[in-house]
């Protein structure tokens, strides 16, 4: 970080400033220019706000030369991150290959579609237990009765299970019965959540992108869940909102060249929270390994027009089964792996 002083800045100015900034624990080095002084910080500057310096009368601005997370940052951990979830990898060439229902509506359903998606070819089973509706008047889902159908599925089939954390008062229950944790895109900036789950939750994190979280914040509120003691963050790009109404969002691929970047951290797509619409699917999940992801988050549901939930976005099996025949393909020539 580089404070640039007024002209008028005086030597008690420059030693005020090197004290207060010295305090937080950072180095200094000062140097005098013939129209102007600067300071440059040395060492962690992540837990330093710019705008407590900028406030200063004898600064005149100050700027950014790294970035204010470290956890995440590529520069401090080259290697890609690669999780393991119950013996499924994700990141580092291998792909997780997440699909089910938006919701868990029923016995039937889950283990319908939990066989169908794993004959398909997918590694992880997601359902909605908590369920973030826009309405109060929605469907909200079945609660702790959908982890024990997720569970019976898991028993069935074998695929580990994701499913989305809402509240705080139930990390023990996620602990005990959820193989991958999901913070929801409207949940991305509740940093008290946040805070628990780096905390408490045990298993890995996957952390959608908020509705119109920039990249830098997205990668903060992953910061956050890693400074509070869980390193396992996978990231999810499920569409930001735009002008553009036709979609439900609009699918962000250059998400993923650029979080590959910045962070270590695996980067997964959801294709059908961001079209919202089940054919906008198939082409933008093989654009997305195309582009090097991690993996892909589908819904998909035996019966879309009686699902209770985003059943426009959802593939039905058999368009599940022809996508990943695709997938299958992709992965070949781009060399990902997949378990
Ligand atoms: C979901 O995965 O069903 C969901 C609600 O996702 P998002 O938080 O991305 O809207
Ligand atoms: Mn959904």
């Amino acid at each position: 970080m580089i404070v640039v002083l007024k002209q008028t800045a005086n030597k008690d100015d420059v030693e005020r400033l090197k004290n207060l900034v010295e305090k937080q624990g950072v180095r200094t080095s000062v140097v005098v220019g013939t129209e102007q002084t600067i300071i440059g910080l040395i060492g962690d500057t992540t837990i330093i706000d710019p705008k407590t310096i900028e406030v200063d009368e004898a600064v005149d601005h100050v700027m950014r030369v790294s970035e204010p997370y470290k956890l995440a940052n590529r520069a401090f951990h080259p290697e890609d991150t690669i999780i393991d979830v119950c013996g499924v990898k994700i990141g580092g060439g291998h792909l997780g290959l997440i699909a089910g229902p938006c919701s868990v509506e029923n016995e039937k359903q889950i283990i319908e579609v939990a066989r169908s998606v794993k004959a398909s070819g997918a590694n992880i089973l997601r359902g909605g237990a908590f369920k973030p509706r826009t309405s109060p008047y929605s469907f909200q889902g079945m609660g702790e009765e959908a982890l024990n159908l997720l569970l019976k599925a898991k028993e069935e089939t074998g695929l580990p299970i994701c499913t989305e954390l809402m509240d705080t008062e139930h990390i023990q229950l996620f602990n005990e019965k959820v193989d991958i944790v999901q913070i929801g895109a409207r949940n991305m900036q509740n940093y008290s959540l946040l805070k628990r789950v780096g905390h408490e939750i045990k298993k890995p994190v996957l952390l959608k992108r908020g509705l119109s979280a920039t990249y830098e914040e997205w990668i903060m509120a992953a910061e956050y869940i890693m400074a509070n003691g869980n390193p396992n963050v996978i990231l999810c790009e499920r569409g930001i909102r735009t002008f553009e109404t036709y979609t439900r969002n609009a699918l962000d691929l250059q998400a993923i060249p650029v979080i590959k970047k910045l962070t270590h951290l695996p980067i997964i797509i959801d294709p059908s929270h961001a079209g919202g619409k089940w054919w906008l699917v198939p082409p933008m999940a093989k654009a997305s390994i195309a582009a090097g992801c991690d993996g892909l988050m589908i819904e998909v549901h035996n019966d879309p027009e009686k699902a209770l939930s985003d059943g426009p976005q959802s593939l039905r099996p058999d368009k599940y089964d022809s996508l990943m025949q695709d997938i299958k393909k992709l992965a070949a020539i781009f060399g990902k792996e997949y378990e």
